[in-house]
């Protein structure tokens, strides 16, 4: 837990997110500012800044991000039409929320390539 991140007291429930999956390792909720008509964040409960801090020992977690989103998308009704999954890292990648976490983007045709 780190005090002054938001992603990490939306997982205290220190301030409120409609919670639409969670295990013991990930939640996901929506995003506040939906970029789609369906704009879901997929994170792990455990604070990790961004892709370049994650370790080997996180391959079982990183793994378990990548095929629980296909059943929260599918949840959400994005399986037959299909979705995007982005990560901004840091600064160049677009990051502003430094707690890991994976953007499901659906509901809508995804442009590519992105801004
Ligand atoms: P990033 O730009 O770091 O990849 O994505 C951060 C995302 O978190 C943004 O899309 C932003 O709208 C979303 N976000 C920021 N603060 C909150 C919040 O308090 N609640 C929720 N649900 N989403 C947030
Ligand atoms: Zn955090």
């Amino acid at each position: 837990m780190q005090h002054d991140c938001i992603f990490c007291k939306i997982v205290n429930r220190d301030i409120p997110a409609k919670i639409i999956y969670e295990d013991e390792y990930v939640i996901a909720f929506p995003d506040v500012s939906p970029a789609a008509p369906v704009h879901i964040l997929v994170i792990p409960k455990r604070h990790i800044p961004n892709l370049t801090e994650v370790s080997p020992e996180d391959a079982a977690l990183m793994g378990h991000i990548m095929t629980t989103i296909p059943k929260i998308a599918a949840e959400a009704g994005l399986a037959d039409n299909g979705f995007r999954t982005v990560i901004n890292t840091k600064d160049d990648g677009g990051q502003t929320v430094h707690h890991l976490h994976c953007h499901v983007l659906g509901g809508r045709f995804m442009k590519w390539p992105p801004g």
